[in-house]
């Protein structure tokens, strides 16, 4: 017989520990499947973010911030240290026990609330009238488990380059990335994408000579075009050197490194030798062996569950959420379908505004934002009205040296509300916070504007761009 629960959910990343635990608080029985292996061997849950993600990916820029710290700002504040030295396999040391904390936390969560962490490989066997049958083959013998309901959390994988092998020494995906045994002199980035932008301005903050290679034309399309110019600017000050509108025709290893053959955005032959490689070039979402196809459901031609607004497949009674469905492959994204998919399931009716996600990218500065960008605004035809506020005047942005940037807060022309808020600069990911609630409460600019905040602080920066799509703020 198989065992039996109210609930499955394949995978525990974000997308996937969240759901398991809020099904499991909402007293539902509760399995999740999970297979990730760790560098040690060791089965962990958590997936790429804990893993191989945000987590251990912010613990390096942190670790590298300091560096650069030491180096290039303490000097500004009369502090004066000399021959700082980078100890990297330290720092590596210290960001695995993060990441090792952090996993472990997940399995104490799945305890506490009585989660059963079934240790292997999920695939659908069957589908029947008492809901999904599924193996899950691990290290012993496999078994099979029944559940009325099911939550896909499979999340994705890095995107490979067909002509660029991925061995994980000299060309890496995020995966290597955040583990090299030494900082390259030199380092090329294929894709100028978050994960790129963020994993080269740590090793060029460790030393690196970073060159970062783009395939498309635009630097940072999707954000507000305002934001991505002085981030661009801001970035080549940094010494970050990015190509746009390269093709890139081949990669090859030699005994000094990797070298790149592309033609750049005017169609002349160039050639690009690193030490090493990073290959960002987006992710494909999990769905390869998977079973779906002995459920009667298959994935989209770019390999994602299709899903509603409420991450339901076509199916009844079974999910998809996180990474492996469309919309922003975000953490924070896949653990709000994970508690929403739960509570659906609990017969509650909750609901994401997923014009509310926040998007962060955490470069130095940080970049945040939330609902829509000027120019997409311009393109739906809204009349818009948009207050734009610097830290460069603010007393607490100079006080931790951090000056540059701005935020902007678009809102409707005529009734106020709030449509966008952009922000480049310290703290941008905190900071981002005010503008989604203000949203998912559909308030005016003049909310935020007449809210009183504390000083000095980088918070009044928001108030000042609110009031400033007012035309009266008050420091400048
Ligand atoms: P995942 O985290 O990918 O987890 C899926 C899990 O499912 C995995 O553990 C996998 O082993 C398991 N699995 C897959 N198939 C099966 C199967 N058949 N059986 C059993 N288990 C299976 N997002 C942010 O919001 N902020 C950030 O700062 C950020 N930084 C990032 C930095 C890097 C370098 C990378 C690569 C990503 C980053 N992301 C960030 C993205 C974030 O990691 C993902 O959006 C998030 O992990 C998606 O969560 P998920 O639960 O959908 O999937």
């Amino acid at each position: 017989m198989a065992k039996e629960f109210d609930v499955v959910v394949i995978g525990a990343g974000p997308g996937g520990y969240v759901a398991a635990v809020r099904a499991a608080q909402l007293g539902k029985s509760v399995a999740c499947i999970e297979n990730w292996k760790n560098p040690k061997g060791e089965l962990a849950l958590g997936g790429t973010c804990l893993n191989v993600g945000c987590i251990p990916s912010k613990a390096l820029l942190a670790s590298s911030e300091e560096f650069e710290k030491v180096n290039h700002h303490l000097a500004d504040h009369g502090i004066v240290v000399e021959g700082a030295k980078i100890d990297l396999a330290k720092m590596l040391t210290r960001k695995e026990g993060i990441v090792t904390k952090m996993t472990k936390g997940i399995e104490f969560l799945f305890r506490k609330n009585k989660v059963t962490w079934l240790k292997g490989h999920g695939k659908f066997v069957s589908k029947s009238d008492a809901g999904y049958q599924i193996e899950v083959s691990g290290e012993g013998e496999a078994e099979t488990v029944s559940a009325r309901n099911v939550i896909i959390a499979t999340g994705s994988k890095a995107r490979h380059l067909p002509f660029a092998k991925v061995d994980g020494k000299l060309i890496a995906d995020n995966e290597g990335a955040l583990s090299f045994d030494a900082v390259p002199a030199k380092l090329a980035v294929i894709g100028a994408g978050v994960i790129g932008l963020e994993l080269g301005s740590v090793w060029r903050r460790l030393g690196a000579e970073v060159t970062v290679l783009e395939a498309l034309p635009e630097f940072l399309g999707t954000t507000d075009v305002g934001v991505a110019k002085e981030a661009a600017k801001l970035f080549k000050k940094q010494g970050l050197d990015i190509h746009l509108g390269v093709k890139i025709s081949d990669v090859k290893t030699t005994d000094k490194g990797v070298s790149i053959s592309y033609a750049d955005k005017d169609g002349n032959e160039q050639k690009l030798d690193a030490d090493r490689l990073i290959v960002s070039v987006g992710r494909v979402p999990n769905t390869d062996n998977l079973g779906l196809e002995n459920i009667g459901l298959a994935a989209d031609g770019r390999g994602f569950v299709e899903v509603d607004d409420h991450c339901r497949t076509k199916l009844p009674n079974l999910y998809a959420i996180g990474d492996v469905v469309r919309g922003p492959m975000l953490a924070h994204k896949a653990e709000d379908e994970g508690m929403m998919v739960a509570e659906q399931i609990d017969g509650q009716k909750p609901h994401i505004d997923y014009n509310c996600i926040p998007w962060v990218i955490y470069t130095s500065p940080e970049i945040a934002w939330v609902g829509k960008t000027e120019q997409q605004l311009k393109a739906d035809g809204r009349e818009i009205k948009a207050g734009q506020f610097p830290f460069s005047v603010n007393g607490r942005a100079l006080g931790i040296n951090a000056p540059e940037g701005f935020v902007k807060v678009i809102a409707d022309a005529k009734t106020d509300e709030v449509l966008g808020v952009h922000i480049i600069g310290a703290n941008a990911s905190d900071l981002i916070a005010e503008a989604v609630v203000a949203m998912e409460f559909k308030a005016a600019s003049e909310d935020i504007a007449r809210i009183c905040h504390p000083h000095p602080s980088l918070s009044e920066v928001v108030r000042e761009a609110a009031l400033a799509a007012d035309k009266r703020a008050i420091n400048m």
